[in-house]
């Protein structure tokens, strides 16, 4: 099922062709500061995922070989990606619709903030959840 996504402004819009990965939360403290809570990613191959507007498309380096996609005009955080594995991690929340999107669970909970409960039910990792979610990296491959 396509879909399409984007920023709050608009310069960034992009389109996603088959199945969107279930939804990974993130509670490390990259992605809570860049995401101003915590993450949540799917992801798709790098193939899947066409720019349909990139104009204000920049990327910012938060680990070494590690870079996240974000709107230079009205700082929406859209994408994180390990260069070179294939697969771009897409922020949930920057799709136009997102039915049929389930959630995994959480990784890296022990660097969550503490003014919030992690109290859905879902498998819990205090760090990477070491394969048993399918996260490819930090913020959910
Ligand atoms: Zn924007």
């Amino acid at each position: 099922m396509d879909k399409t996504g984007g920023c709050l402004c608009g310069a960034v819009r992009y389109r996603t062709t088959g199945d969107l990965r279930p939804v990974v939360y993130c509670h490390c403290g990259q992605c809570r500061r860049t995401g101003g809570h915590f993450g949540a990613f799917t992801s798709v191959a790098e193939g899947a995922l066409a720019l349909t507007e990139a104009g204000g498309l920049a990327w910012f380096e938060s680990s070494p070989g590690v870079r996240r996609g974000f709107c230079r005009d009205c700082g929406s955080s859209l994408f994180w990606q390990r260069v070179g594995n294939g697969r771009i991690s897409v922020a949930a929340g920057t799709l136009d619709d997102d039915s049929g999107l389930v959630a995994a669970g959480h990784i890296f909970a022990q660097d969550k903030g503490g003014y919030y409960a992690i109290d859905d039910g879902l498998p819990v990792f205090d760090e990477s959840s070491g394969g048993v979610l399918p996260e490819s990296g930090t913020a959910g491959g």
